[in-house]
């Protein structure tokens, strides 16, 4: 009898050790395990922003205080560095960047102006020279006491006070929630064109940064419910005012916002916690399990989402959907009876951003399309990963084609009549150009080269694009690249035909 038992235990420990295998290949192998970017190791090489922010509900204002360790990645020397100020767009009715027929929307109370006053700049621990600069006062010089070699480190300081509009866009406070974006000043990339310092345009997303790492220490009314970027790693509140820290590594960007009517639910979905934050709760559990979903089909088509958590929040944003680093904003109108299928269109379009833009970025100011294309085309993917390939058609018809149709409608809506998907923002005539031709178009070319390529070249391309470019800014030229180097063919032709052609 102990013989048997023993070979017993040795046959269950044989078949254990052969699950074991199995499933060390399936994680492996499997194409739902796409292996996650290592954030720690790139954050070893980006800067880091220390910020302290203090939110005063009555003046309207943020206090505050930039530490920043900033690292020379250019492969120039650098004796002059340049930041956004993007709340001085903000300032006055003429530069607030939005269009003339939205205003109303935008400032629902009437024009309220935004802005931001710099106090004192210092670098290496000097008070240096510094100048607000632009057309619109959005850039900020600060002449370095000495030149930054390539790799080399300096620690600037600042100090500072934003104004907040009374408006319903990405940065301001509206009805029921405080939308703190583009409210510090974030430095500006330098790449083989020199100093990227575009204004705040009404037209399309007018940014481009570089990935950092975040430490923010956030003060506002204890009565505030908060969702921010990074991991929240300490709160405590005294005398009515909360103060978190939030650590986020690898980053694009840093978003806030709250509100004092948040309530909020959450889902796990691998290593990540999904929140979704809202007001009334109608469709706060759709916006939730439209992000949890979202993220569990790009994780498999693309790559394990790396961080810890991702919000989908409801807020005063009449714009639509916005996507920060582990945020997105949704409008509160999406949440209302009968538009679910927007609100879960919208939330799988944010969510893609986390892949195209925040974990890849790009000159959304040069090449639009080269993220917004992708996050479309992704979307409609969203749709027949997740229903079957006859909700696909429908989402491709609704969110692509019928939005390029739109170019039939003709001058009125459409001025400059052109085509051409690969223009800067600045040479589209209004949004609905823009989402006809970037989003509409775009997507179009995207889900054409899977078409031709097969799905198998087409994961194999897009997954070499994000390899050689995530934690970077990515161009055209990347594109293409990442596409002949996966299937060992020349997709530029018809990428070009695509970007550049009208396509009827
Ligand atoms: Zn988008």
């Amino acid at each position: 009898m102990k013989g048997l038992k023993e070979m017993n235990r040795r046959r269950w420990s044989y078949l254990a050790l052969a699950i074991a295998a199995l499933i060390l290949i399936g994680v492996c192998f499997w194409p739902g395990a796409k292996p996650a970017p290592n954030v720690d190791k790139a954050s070893k090489d980006l800067s880091n922003y220390e910020l302290s922010l203090s939110l005063d509900t009555v003046t309207q204002t943020l206090s505050g205080r930039l530490r920043l360790d900033y690292v020379n990645g250019a492969m120039a020397q650098m004796d002059t560095l340049y930041f956004h100020l993007y709340p001085n767009a903000f300032a006055k009715a003429e530069t607030a960047p939005f269009p003339e027929n939205e205003w109303s929307l935008a400032y629902p109370k009437g024009f309220s102006p935004g802005g931001i006053k710099i106090s004192r700049v210092t670098a290496g621990g000097q008070p240096v020279v510094y100048a607000v600069e632009g057309e619109i006062n959005t850039n900020l010089k600060v002449v370095l006491p000495a030149v930054l070699t390539h790799g080399e480190r300096i620690t600037l300081e600042m100090d500072y006070i934003v104004q907040l509009p009374h408006c319903e866009g990405r940065f301001g406070y509206g009805t029921d929630t405080y939308n703190l974006a583009n409210c510090y000043p974030i430095a500006c990339v330098y790449d083989e064109n020199g100093w990227n310092r575009d204004p705040y345009t009404a037209v399309g997303d007018p940014f481009y940064s570089d990935m950092a790492n975040y430490r923010v220490i956030f003060s506002a009314p204890e009565s505030m419910v908060v969702a921010a970027t990074g991991d929240l790693t300490k709160e405590e509140s005294r005398q009515g005012v909360t103060i978190r820290t939030y650590e986020a590594k690898a980053v694009r960007d840093y978003a806030i916002v709250g509100s004092e009517k948040f309530q909020r639910l959450e889902r796990r979905v691998g290593k990540t916690t999904v929140y979704a934050y809202g007001f009334t709760g109608e469709n706060l559990e759709r916006a939730l399990d439209a992000g949890a979903a979202a993220l569990r089909i790009y994780n498999r088509l693309f790559a394990t989402y790396p961080y810890r958590q991702l919000s989908v929040v409801e807020a005063n944003f009449y714009i639509g959907g916005m996507e920060f680093p582990n945020l997105v904003m949704i409008d509160t109108s999406l949440y209302g009876p009968g538009n679910e299928d927007w609100l879960e269109m919208v939330v799988a379009h944010e969510v893609a951003h986390q892949w195209w833009y925040q974990l890849v970025g790009n000159n959304e100011v040069k090449e639009p399309w080269l993220d917004e294309a992708l996050t479309q085309a992704s979307t409609v993917l969203y749709f027949g990963e997740r229903y079957g390939k006859a909700r696909e058609e429908v989402a491709y018809d609704a969110y692509l084609r019928s939005s390029f149709e739109r170019i039939k409608l003709g001058k009125n809506f459409f001025p400059s009549g052109s085509q051409v998907v690969d223009r800067p923002i600045t040479e589209f005539q209004n949004s609905a150009e823009y989402d006809s031709i970037v989003y509409g178009k775009g997507g179009m070319m995207v889900l054409d080269l899977r078409d031709q390529m097969g799905e198998k070249k087409f994961y194999r391309f897009l997954g070499s694009y994000f390899d050689q470019n995530v934690f970077g800014n990515a161009t055209e030229a990347d594109f293409v690249a990442a596409a002949r180097e996966a299937t060992g063919q020349n997709w530029d032709p018809v990428i070009q035909d695509w970007l550049k052609n009208d396509l009827e």
